[in-house]
Order: C-alpha cells, then structure tokens, then sequence
C-alpha cells in the first residue's frame, strides 16, 4: 500500500474506534494513531517514514528486510504495552489501533505481510497490487467512508 493509502486506513480506523478510547489528549491520540499507520515502513528505504527517520531507518533496514520484522505484531504489542505503562493505555492502544490499520493494508496486497514473524513466517495476502487499480478502489471506498464517519 502506498503511504497516502495508509494515512486514509489510519484516519478511517482512527474515526471508527475513537469514541472508544476515551481520556487522553485527543490530539496525540490522533497522532499516535496515524503514526502507527505509516510506522511499520520504516522497513523500506523507499518509504517517506524511512526516509523522515535518518539514521534510524537507516540502521533498521541494515538489519531488516522490507515486511519482516518492524511489519510483525510483536514489536507494536511491546511499544504500545510500554507507552500504556508510562503515558496511560488510551496512548498504547492508539499506536496499536494505528499498527492494525498498516497491517489491514498490507494484508490486501499481493506480496501480503506475516504479523507473527519470526514465529511464523505465514504471509496473509489479497489481490491489490502496490499503486494498482485495486489501490485505488480501496482509495474511493476509504474516502468515502471517512466522509461517511464524519458527516453522519
Ligand atoms: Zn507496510
């Protein structure tokens, strides 16, 4: 999926689940939230998150390939467990909300993602190709359901 198509997951699961995160600033929940959307292709030297983070991408895709690791559960459980512990849950669920969104995504595209890598390297996949046709029917349905989410 392409970075705008993950924001539009990101905001469209954010509108969704948001009256279900109660307490915290709704601000950072939002952001938390978006950042989760887009965090996990930090993988990718491709990626705007990749190239936005510097060194630190750098160093992830030295060790990493593209949808392995930094695209499975664990790392997000374990960040969102200890953003809950020291900032509230309402925060860690955010990320966590975010990272699913990213993980809807990419599970519908043809190369698809394993989220209990390096357990299992089971990929779940779907027939959209990266910035294909399918890509851009997600896009439509998305948007209108976001428009959907905020005018009823
Ligand atoms: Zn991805």
């Amino acid at each position: 999926m392409l970075f705008f198509t993950h924001l539009l997951l990101g905001l469209a699961l954010f509108l969704f689940t948001k009256d279900f995160l109660q307490g915290g600033n709704a601000i950072i929940i939002f952001g938390l939230v978006l950042l989760g959307s887009i965090l996990p292709d930090i993988d990718s030297e491709e990626s705007k998150i990749h190239r936005w983070s510097g060194i630190i991408g750098r160093i992830i895709t030295f060790f990493s390939r593209h949808r392995g690791f930094f695209h499975a559960m664990f790392l997000y459980v374990f960040l969102a467990a200890a953003i809950s512990y020291f900032f509230g849950a309402y925060y860690g669920l955010a990320l966590l909300i975010g990272y699913f969104a990213h993980l809807m995504g990419d599970m519908l595209t043809l190369d698809g993602v394993a989220p209990l890598y390096p357990f299992s390297k089971r990929r779940i996949s779907g027939p959209v190709r990266v910035g294909g046709i399918l890509e851009a029917v997600v896009v439509v349905i998305l948007l209108g359901l976001i428009v959907w989410k905020i005018i009823k």
